[in-house]
């Protein structure tokens, strides 16, 4: 439903213009950011992400094409989405992504526009990303030997996210966020050094609760480590003392150290639920809208828009939406979900 808006010129009000009416959920949180993942497909298969070999990839004609996902993205931009990040799979391995990113900038009223990538094939495209508009960059890194990336990562490619990490700095993104999925027995002996980055350079490492996503349960649950544990960790280098994040606090919690140039935060999806504070919504990368990282609840784009939908009809299907958006999610450490595998197959 649209509202109206009075429209005024030299502080004299004009005439009465439409306004498409902000998106927000029942639970009165308002929807001002977006995930696009651009392919479910990945260069690496991360333990936690996805498995070695079998994965049910999406048939090429159902992945959206950039037309189609700045179609969606206008019609969302109207309602009040103002931030973007594309993701994956691995969004770099999608042709051309410098096109689409320079149509999402295009788009007025998206304020910020983001990349999160695993790095490997960054510093080859840092610079036409850059030309195109995007702003910053999440890049992922779970550990700073070698021979266990290629244990985690069962590919190697440490050394190409170190160089996406400086061609970041170099092509003056800002911020630089780190991610890392910290596991018990696997990367946690490493959580120090990866926070220790942080004093000499202006990078900020958010450390995240694994989830519940690939794997056994057994495996789940044995790797799982809370995020108070994790920052225990990391105050055993230097007293932490809590700070703003860089871009506002979104899921994270900041902590910095006193002569620290970035920030540690922690991301925990599990044990301090977040979700009050939601703002989000994904779109797969086969135009499904999902309206919660954890869950089934999604409604189809892609059919009416294949089928000719105007920004209004995906206007009036975005609010349609709303309504089924959950006030939380319900996940617990040890607890793998259907709806997550699913999700990881339509491109986290
Ligand atoms: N391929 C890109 C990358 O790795 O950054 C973007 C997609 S990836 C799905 C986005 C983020 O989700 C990464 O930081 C990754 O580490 C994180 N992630 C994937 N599986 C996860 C899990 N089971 N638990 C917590 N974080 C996970
Ligand atoms: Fe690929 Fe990112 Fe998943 Fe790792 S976390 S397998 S890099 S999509």
């Amino acid at each position: 439903m649209a509202t109206l808006a009075p429209s005024t010129r030299n502080g004299r009000r004009l005439a009465f213009v439409e306004q498409p009416q902000q998106l927000s959920d029942t639970f009165n949180r308002a929807i001002t950011y977006m995930r696009i993942s651009v392919t479910d497909r990945c260069n690496l298969r991360c333990v936690y992400c996805m498995p070695e070999e079998g994965m049910p990839w999406l048939e090429r004609q159902h992945v959206l094409t950039y037309e189609e996902i700045a179609h969606i993205i206008r019609a969302a931009a109207e309602l009040g989405v103002r931030r973007l990040r594309i993701t994956g799979g691995e969004p770099l391995i999608r042709r051309d992504l410098p096109r689409l990113v320079a149509m999402l900038r295009a788009i007025p009223d998206i304020e910020d526009l983001a990349l999160s990538t695993n790095g490997l094939l960054l510093p080859e495209q840092a610079e036409a990303l850059k030309d195109a508009g995007l702003t910053r960059v999440n890049v992922s890194l779970d550990t700073l030997r070698p021979e266990r990336f290629r244990d985690i990562a069962r590919r190697d490619g440490l050394d190409k996210v170190l160089a996406a990490l400086e061609a970041a700095e170099r092509y003056g993104f800002h911020p630089i966020k780190i991610n890392c999925v910290v596991m018990r027995g696997k990367n946690d002996d490493e959580l120090a050094d990866l926070a220790r980055l942080t004093i000499e350079r202006p990078w900020h490492m958010r450390f995240i609760e694994i989830m519940p996503l690939e794997g056994s349960v057994e495996d789940q649950t044995a790797w799982y480590m809370p995020a108070d544990e994790i920052l225990d960790r990391v105050r055993s280098i230097a007293a932490l003392e809590p700070t703003e994040g860089p871009t506002g606090n979104g899921p994270a919690r900041y902590y910095r150290f006193p002569s620290g140039k970035g920030t540690v935060g922690v991301i925990s999806p599990l044990s301090h639920n977040y979700c009050d504070r939601c703002n989000r919504v994904r779109l797969t990368a086969d135009g499904q809208l999902r309206l919660c990282l954890f869950g089934d609840n999604q409604i189809d784009l892609r059919t009416p828009l294949r089928g000719g939908a105007t920004i209004e009809d995906l206007q009036r299907i975005f609010r349609r939406a709303m309504r089924i958006k959950p006030e939380r999610h319900h996940l617990q450490p040890g607890q793998t979900s259907a709806a997550l595998i699913a999700l990881s197959q339509t491109g986290g």
